[in-house]
């Protein structure tokens, strides 16, 4: 079954659904339980997160742009809001690029899972 690149993991044994509150605290870790089927599975990510943080340094350099097109006095406190916004948004997606798979399944090394502690 073929996920949507945006959307909260499963448990790929017994499919449970989790919380994002669950899923942002799983985020730092490699392993996880499913709190159902007691299943440990790991954790990572279907998007690596330097392509996150690209897709929206790229996002935000565009509103920028386009703000400074129509708007040419523009207050740099905006465009600043605007870069913020970006950041936020990244953080807020973070969880949706989270997979759980089983052990065998593993397609990334688990370095990419791997936050600042
Ligand atoms: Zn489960």
């Amino acid at each position: 079954m073929k996920q949507s690149p945006l959307a909260l993991p499963v448990c790929p044994y017994c499919s449970q659904r989790f919380h994002y509150k669950e899923v942002m605290r799983s985020k730092g870790q490699e392993d996880c339980q499913c709190p159902k089927c007691k299943q440990k599975f790991k954790v990572t990510l279907e998007t690596p997160f330097s392509i996150l943080i690209a897709v929206a340094v790229i996002a935000v350099l565009l509103v920028n742009v386009c703000l400074y097109i129509f708007i040419p006095d523009i207050n740099f406190l905006y465009m600043a809001g605007v870069m913020l916004l970006g950041v936020i948004t990244v953080i807020l997606l973070l969880p949706l690029t989270i997979r759980y798979v089983k052990p065998e399944n593993m397609k990334y090394s688990t370095r990419t899972t791997r936050f600042k502690k």
